[in-house]
């Protein structure tokens, strides 16, 4: 309770200055700041050695701090009214005597830097028993503490709160959490176990579609095949922190997180300790580079994260379809393609053409139908980012083609005069959500990739599918083009989660 009279600048440990948030006119209107009930508050402020000898240049007695090294300042009895004031504090002025050189603690105030309530986390805060709390608006007030925050986080900073530990507060409710400090937490918090990566292999889907189970959410994210069938690209450990089951993908810039830290029960909001120590865990891995981040969140749980200091960005939103329509391909708005269905049909009729099931002796005929139909993709005058997904996608391909059951894939293709012409993989999300992960068709047979397509949701309305995702565009244009074209039901939001 120290934020009386903060009028000029903001000074943070003599190292910059910071504009004043709380307005004098607030601060001379209240009368706790300085004062303290009890002798032993604890919310006296903590001096550091520079700040003690910095104080005591300027009048303030040495007897006042029991610890010339750092210490909490001893208060004396106010001379003019109840309680205890700090000996810096001028009560026939309502004044700070060292106003300019008074200690951190005080400079932040009403931020507060302490404990969250387990203790695994620094972060910040401000006291809502400042009169400023209840007359401002919130965004101010998170605008003010993201540059304090930043500056708390600078190596400087850190190095005062290293030799200063008692610097850091202990939880009060009374203080509305902003923001996480992940590096004065890395510095400060008691040294986590190293977490013990594992390596994904095909034996943990189990493992991995049980937490994905944990939330409810279309997003096709939440199942093994999507992430493993990139391990070409990627490679993929898992760990157990705080009892939630971590997924990783690294590459070359370093290690993120494709999918949030899950449990094994249901799961309504995210578990704020497991997202700490994975961040914790990503940050000393990547060394502070920015790849730390977490995907794939769902909208739901934007709220959460939001609360708890993390920085939620959009990133493409996944394709949710009624079946039915799909399967019907009824009305104007699908005419296009159930005339390029008619037309796949009218070409290619009678015994010709086969729909059937994917077996392993395919696996030859859809590598080399893959390799046409990248062939044929590069022919279309790809920008980069396509051609980049493209060179990459083989493996992927590879990876479905190969291990189809052990990835806990559907496949299909269609057989032209005994040829296969077309392949697609997809999985089950949900009981009500089926996703189609891949999709191959001969780009020089009209009708055949909407005969597929039309004929794969058939089959998942005949399995009691309500929805079909078809995942997200990548970002691409022409991919975005042909989804919407399908008249999707909704787009579902994603999110990448990184600290501040
Ligand atoms: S040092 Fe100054 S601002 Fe801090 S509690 Fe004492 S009188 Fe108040």
């Amino acid at each position: 309770m120290r934020s009386e009279l903060r009028g000029g600048r903001f000074e943070l440990v003599q190292i910059t200055s910071l504009p004043q948030l709380v307005p004098s006119r607030v601060c001379l209107s209240c009368d706790v700041c300085c004062r303290f009930p009890e002798p032993d508050s604890f919310l006296r402020p903590y001096f550091t050695a520079d700040e003690i000898r910095r104080a005591v240049a300027r009048g303030v007695d040495l007897t006042h701090f029991p610890d010339p090294h750092g210490c909490q300042v001893n208060v004396v009895p106010n001379p003019v009214g109840d309680g205890y004031l700090c000996p810096a504090f001028d009560p026939a002025t309502s004044h700070c005597r060292i106003y300019e050189m008074r200690p951190l603690d005080c400079q932040i105030y009403p931020l507060a830097v302490m404990w969250n309530a387990d203790r695994s986390q620094v972060v910040l805060g401000w006291d809502s028993t400042c009169p400023f709390m209840r007359d401002t608006v919130p965004s101010d007030i998170k605008t003010y503490a993201d540059r304090v925050a930043g500056l708390l986080e600078r190596e400087d900073t850190l190095e005062v709160f290293t030799k200063n530990p008692r610097l850091i507060g202990r939880f009060q409710k009374d203080v509305a959490i902003l923001w996480p400090l992940p590096c004065l937490t890395e510095r400060l918090a008691p040294s986590q176990p190293a977490a013990v990566l594992h390596p994904l292999t095909l034996a943990d889907r189990a493992r991995v579609e049980r937490s994905s189970a944990s939330i409810v959410t279309p997003l096709a994210a939440y199942a093994f095949a999507p992430h493993f069938i990139w391990r070409g690209v990627f490679s993929y450990w898992w760990a157990d922190m705080a009892e939630h089951h971590c997924l990783f993908a690294e590459h070359a810039d370093g290690i993120f997180m494709p999918l949030p830290p899950l449990g094994t029960e249901p799961m309504a909001t995210p578990n704020p300790q497991a997202f700490a120590e994975a961040f914790a865990f990503m940050r000393r891995r990547n060394r502070g580079s920015a790849v730390s981040r977490v995907e794939n969140v769902p909208e739901e749980w934007k709220p959460a994260l939001e609360a708890l200091g993390y920085r939620l960005v959009s990133k493409d939103p996944d394709y949710l379809y009624r079946a039915s329509d799909l399967a019907d391909l009824t009305g104007d708005r699908y005419k296009s393609q159930r005339a390029a269905c008619n037309r796949f049909v009218r070409d290619h009729g009678g015994n010709r053409h086969r729909y059937e099931p994917y077996q392993e002796t395919d696996r030859e005929a859809c590598l080399s139908l893959y390799r046409t139909w990248a062939a044929q993709q590069e022919a279309r005058n790809l920008d980069a980012v396509a051609r980049h997904m493209l060179t990459d996608s083989g493996s992927a391909h590879q990876e479905a083609l190969s291990h189809h059951r052990a990835l806990g894939l559907i496949g299909r293709v269609v057989r032209i005069d005994g040829e296969i012409r077309a392949y697609t993989f997809g999985f089950e999300r949900s009981p009500s959500v089926f996703c189609i992960l891949l999709e191959v068709a001969d780009r020089g047979i009209q009708g055949l990739a909407q005969y597929l397509f039309r004929e794969f949701c058939r089959e998942a309305v005949g399995r009691g599918y309500e929805f079909i995702n078809t995942m997200d565009d990548s970002g691409l244009p022409s991919l975005a083009r042909s989804k919407n074209a399908y008249h999707p039901f909704r787009l579902v939001p994603n999110y990448i989660v990184t600290e501040r």
